[in-house]
């Protein structure tokens, strides 16, 4: 121990004083570097029981707020955001990778790029759909930036902006401990900070959408190879730009146990694509590998031993999910079961600092094999709130759940003390002793968990439930803001908002005339659903015609429909009542 901390106070002092010198950049040894990282991962043992004052330490260092050269024209921002921003110098013009979370650190990164070059940002590109690539956009766009991602991008945006976002913000939020005291908001894994908050910076979506496999564009003199390469996401791209030899490997590759699994809630992320996506930055066999999370790695042999390190390790999870499930094997058994390989625990980049092997197994089973585990008792189980009841009949009491949950915790067996918690609070849900031991049994196992996003996400709900934190996840948002998103996005997000109470035994056609556009677009309500089509429907009974903002607008549920018809940004022809019953059927988020 005695001596890593010695280690990282070299290493702390060497990097400091790196940054004193006149030069805007750091050129510090990438193999010293990474050798010093797997000194600190001396074993896995000693880093799991240590990992308490590691987070913060590692982090810290790991992340170190900097621009860093890699080659003549090529830098990246580490340790502004969450995500990494990358700059490629080219000829007269300059092109820009990622842009961070934030639009207030997308404006600091770029004040340091200009320091490199003034020339205008000619292309940018989104490796893939995650907020943390795409969110602080808008410092970075000129007069005639154009904005790449793969058209997959289109749904990975919807699903996690539209269609998925209040419950994403939640867990997401929980997941990055965002809404924890700052003293107690020690990174997760993959940064120390999330720069967010809850004023959307204006939407830049991109206006270039890649078709296909491979795209081989020649932007400012510097020719790139884009590659749709699913893996953390569906949407992702990894870029190659051969004449530098660098893959930019988006977040299909960072010093991390992958994300197979997010704890915030993700379609499946395939594990099977996602190895093989990491095969085609191992064919490239680049000298450097720029991440969009931490540091970049500058030796061929190294990239391609982490990358094959990588790779196997996600197919060992992914093969022995498939070979338990096929054996019989429950989810909860192939978890139960897991042995970790010789080569896991001495690996740096397997360390599971952000995803998690438990989670991974039953990701991979889930994602081929659905909900179901098999078993016929599990085909209608009990909810876990009859579940509670009769559990409860069974111990009697609230004073012998009491003496149950105390022992639990005196033992330290504190999963099963969280899981008595909860069946007090489905009894008794008012009751503020069991909401504290709840909260207690919660704390203590963000202190045992090892993987930082775990440890926020039991703190987050012990603090909530016991209301030493109240979320607020409201977003402020203006026209203005998500004037890029596309409008069949708008209406796309429209049916799941349906209230299919008030629809009961409605039947209303509705068309759309985009005023500005010429677009048009219907809705039809019947059966407690809402049908989105692009045209009007024939025998529409109600016409409305409006500015493509305006209705952004009014279904983001930032603009008052009634200032809208008075300032004649919207008309309504046909049934005006059966009109306000339609618009009154959709819940805002
Ligand atoms: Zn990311």
């Amino acid at each position: 121990m005695h001596y890593k901390i010695i280690q990282i106070l070299l290493l702390c002092f060497i990097i400091l004083n790196c940054s004193k010198t006149e030069d805007k950049t750091i050129q510090l040894s990438q193999e010293f570097l990474v050798d010093s990282l797997k000194a600190t991962n001396t074993s896995f043992e000693e880093w799991f029981s240590k990992v308490d004052d590691q987070i913060s330490v590692d982090d810290d260092y790991y992340f170190e707020k900097d621009i860093y050269q890699i080659v003549d024209n090529v830098y990246v921002a580490i340790g502004y955001g969450l995500a990494n921003s990358i700059l490629i110098v080219g000829d007269g013009s300059n092109i820009v990778i990622d842009v961070t979370e934030s639009d207030v650190l997308a404006a600091e990164i770029r004040e340091r790029f200009e320091e490199i070059s003034d020339q205008p940002i000619e292309a940018i590109f989104y490796t893939h759909s995650h907020v943390d690539h795409w969110r602080g956009a808008f410092p970075f766009v000129d007069e005639n930036t154009e904005v790449y991602a793969h058209e997959t991008f289109k749904k990975g945006f919807y699903d996690q902006n539209n269609l998925l976002k209040p419950i994403l913000t939640e867990r997401g939020m929980k997941q990055f401990g965002f809404f924890l005291p700052k003293e107690l908001q020690r990174g997760h894994g993959l940064g120390f900070t999330l720069d967010f908050d809850f004023e959307q910076p204006p939407v830049v979506y991109p206006t270039v959408l890649l078709e296909g496999k491979k795209n081989i564009l020649t932007i400012a003199g510097v020719t790139l190879e884009v590659v749709h390469s699913p893996g953390e996401t569906d949407d992702q791209i990894i870029i190659y730009y051969k004449d530098k030899e660098i893959v930019f490997s988006g977040d299909n590759y960072y010093m991390r146990f992958p994300n197979l699994y997010t704890i915030r809630g993700t379609s499946y992320r395939d594990t099977y694509k996602w190895y093989k996506s990491v095969d085609e930055m191992r064919a490239y066999n680049p000298t450097y590998l720029v991440s969009s999370h931490g540091p970049f790695l500058s030796n061929k042999k190294e990239v391609q031993d982490r990358l094959t390190i990588y790779r196997d390790a996600i197919q060992y999870v992914h093969d022995y999910a498939i070979r338990g499930a096929n054996k019989g094997k429950t989810p909860d058994e192939l978890v139960e079961e897991f042995e970790y390989p010789k080569f896991f625990k001495e690996n740096f980049d397997l360390r599971e600092q952000y995803g998690k092997v438990s989670w991974s197994i039953r990701n991979v089973y889930n994602g081929y094999l659905g909900f179901f585990d098999g078993k016929a008792v599990n085909l209608e189980p009990l909810s876990t709130k009859v579940r509670s009841k009769n559990i409860f009949k069974i111990i009697g009491s609230k004073d012998n759940l009491l003496t149950l949950i105390n022992e639990a915790l005196e033992n330290k067996e504190f999963q099963w003390a969280a899981e008595l918690c909860q069946i007090g609070a489905i009894n008794f849900p008012n009751d503020n002793e069991i909401k504290n031991l709840y909260s207690l049994s919660l704390e203590e196992l963000s202190k045992e968990e090892t993987n930082p996003i775990a440890r926020n996400y039991y703190l987050s709900e012990a603090y909530e439930i016991n209301e030493q934190i109240i979320p607020d996840l409201t977003f402020n948002l203006t026209e203005d803001q998500i004037r890029q998103i596309p409008i069949e996005t708008i209406f796309e997000a429209m049916p799941p908002r349906l209230n299919p109470v008030k629809a009961n035994n409605k039947f209303i056609t509705v068309g759309f005339n985009m005023s500005d556009t010429g677009e048009k677009f219907g809705i039809i309500i019947r059966n407690n659903i809402a049908e989105i089509v692009d045209y009007i429907p024939e025998n529409a009974e109600i016409i409305v015609t409006v500015e493509t903002s305006t209705w952004k607008g009014l279904i983001m549920g930032i603009t008052d429909a009634k200032s809208a018809i008075t300032s004649g940004k919207l008309s309504v022809s046909g049934n005006y009542l059966k009109f306000i019953q339609f618009s009154t059927m959709f819940e805002k988020d």
